[in-house]
């Protein structure tokens, strides 16, 4: 498989991380939740078998060598990272998880769980459907609404065809990070969209059930392979 990455996270010299390009093949060692568009964040302190699989949308780890995960077709796979290397985190949020703030909860038990302020965290949003392809419809607009997020909504969308919206998750995303407390400069949205970019990336809304997944992951490096 074949990633892209973030110039910001690049930066960052005490982890790796990618975000997977369209690829059959789904690299091993690297630790995934059983995803399922909820808000539920695991946290590991420790090191865990990669057999564990367990409903999550959401990872945050503290310890060196665990790269964890997220596996996306248009959802959008959003990393966390800050600067001293003390914690990781990793985010698969569609719009159902954007709705339910999966982004500003897991940001929230970063800061008090890695001990670290908010202004010190980076956040990258990965390749996902972009406003350019997400229309969504009314039932939609009501689930917003529904868990107190018309506000992001209101702040997220274009008009379409009546009764339909362009909803740009990547705005949302960005959005929600910096009322949490991220600088605008922490924050990294790659361009792709993946329902646009067939040649490179897997799309659920071009594809549909057949749709393979692209892997995104980050993990910390051991302290002496950091320099
Ligand atoms: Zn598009």
């Amino acid at each position: 498989m074949q990633f892209v990455t973030s110039p910001l996270f690049e930066s960052l010299p005490h982890l790796y991380h990618g975000f997977g390009m369209r690829s059959e093949e789904i690299p091993s060692g690297i630790l995934f939740p059983k995803q399922v568009h909820g808000d539920h964040v695991e946290i590991f302190d420790i090191p865990v078998p990669l057999t564990w699989h367990e409903p999550a949308d959401a990872v945050i780890v503290t310890c060196p060598s665990l790269p964890i995960g997220v596996k996306t077709a248009d959802c959008l796979p959003i990393l966390i990272a800050e600067g001293s290397g003390k914690g990781v985190a990793v985010v698969h949020a569609g719009w159902k998880g954007m709705a339910l703030g999966i982004l500003p909860k897991v940001l929230y038990r970063f800061v008090e769980h890695v001990g670290v302020e908010a202004e010190d965290v980076y956040l990258a949003v990965g390749p996902g459907i972009g406003a350019c392809c997400l229309e969504v419809d009314e039932p939609v607009r009501a689930y917003f609404v529904e868990q107190g997020r018309q506000g992001d909504w209101e702040a997220c969308v274009q008009p379409s065809r009546s009764g339909h919206w362009w909803l740009d998750l990547k705005l949302m995303a960005k959005e929600q990070a910096m009322a949490v407390g991220l600088k605008e400069g922490h924050i990294d949205v790659l361009p792709y969209c993946t329902r646009c970019e067939e040649a490179y990336f897997f799309s659920y809304r071009r594809e549909g059930l057949a749709a393979g997944r692209q892997a995104n992951y980050i993990v910390l490096k051991e302290s002496e392979e950091r320099q």
